[in-house]
């Protein structure tokens, strides 16, 4: 099974989620892994006290011009839907930063003056933090394209083990890398106007996607119930509530996992895996 956590935007307690869900599931002897694709702020390895033994690195092709062949034609300009190639008189300039490497301008060249050529653009790291396995993804600093890096980490995935996603903010191009396909995602959202705007926005993605999803409210405050009505609404089960409290935040600071912090979560991060089966099977 493949349960992605995910939510419209960032610091609404994902990690704490994704994080507790695998440890309380490792502790039942469950395989788990757990993948951070949350390329551009991993921390998941963190709450898992995991030291990483080995590192890949990601590399994609951007184009590079033989200045010797080149016959300033402008069409690799033309072809690029990125901006990402500019002609300037005699004078072809490339923005590596905004490469989709998608090889039109090197398949297009009549002279066969582009050329392939690696880049680097992150990282993908693997642990053991007995017994979950980890693979965190990392994007490379001024590097501004994710999804290859997300897919890097996807690429890892063990089919033998309950895999969990921790995926990036938001509800744009990495995410959906990292949700797609999935069998399941946990939306984590905060009970504000601003928690419900990004919520509804993953939830149209997730549509798009083919992806089922339930709801965790964390902060939950009682007689706030703007999540609630929305998901009532929409159909989508509120799966779980975490209260906002003053040492759950403490313990999240300080890198202390939430069902470390307070063992009696153990049994609702439980519950919640049971409920998210059900939901998958029916
Ligand atoms: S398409 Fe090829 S020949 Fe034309 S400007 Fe680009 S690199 Fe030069
Ligand atoms: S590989 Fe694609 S995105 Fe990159 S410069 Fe060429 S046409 Fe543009």
């Amino acid at each position: 099974m493949r349960i992605a956590v995910a939510s419209g935007k960032g610091g609404t307690g994902k990690t704490l989620v994704a994080t507790s869900l695998a440890i309380s599931l490792a502790e039942q002897k469950k395989p788990v892994q757990l993948l951070d694709c949350d390329v551009e702020e991993p921390n998941a390895h963190i709450f898992l006290k995991n030291k990483p033994n080995a590192e890949e690195t990601v590399f994609l092709p951007i184009p590079q011009v033989d200045y010797g062949l080149c016959q300033y034609c402008g069409k690799c300009a033309e072809v690029c839907q990125f901006n990402a190639i500019a002609l300037m008189k005699r004078t072809l300039v490339i923005f590596p930063d905004v490469c989709h490497s998608c090889g039109g301008c090197w398949h297009l060249c009549p002279a066969d003056a582009l050329k392939p050529v690696a880049r680097e653009v992150g990282t993908v790291e693997m642990g053991q933090s007995d017994p979950i396995k980890l693979v965190s993804g990392r994007l490379k600093l001024g590097t501004h394209i994710s999804p290859p890096v997300v897919k890097a980490v996807r690429e890892k995935e063990d089919p033998a083990s309950i895999i969990i996603i921790d995926g990036p903010p938001g509800s744009s191009c990495p995410v959906m890398t990292a949700v797609a396909g999935t069998d399941y995602c946990i939306l984590v959202t905060e009970p504000t106007p601003f928690g419900l705007n990004d919520l509804v926005l993953a939830v149209e993605m997730l549509r798009v996607l083919g992806v089922p999803c339930g709801v965790v409210i964390n902060r939950d405050v009682p007689g706030q119930d703007i999540i609630d009505r929305y998901c009532e609404m929409q159909g989508l089960p509120v799966l779980m509530r975490i209260p906002l409290q003053t040492q759950i935040a403490r313990a999240y600071a300080k890198g202390i996992p939430l069902v470390e912090s307070d063992p009696t979560w153990r049994a609702k991060f439980l519950e919640l895996y049971q409920r998210v089966a059900g939901e998958v099977v029916s």
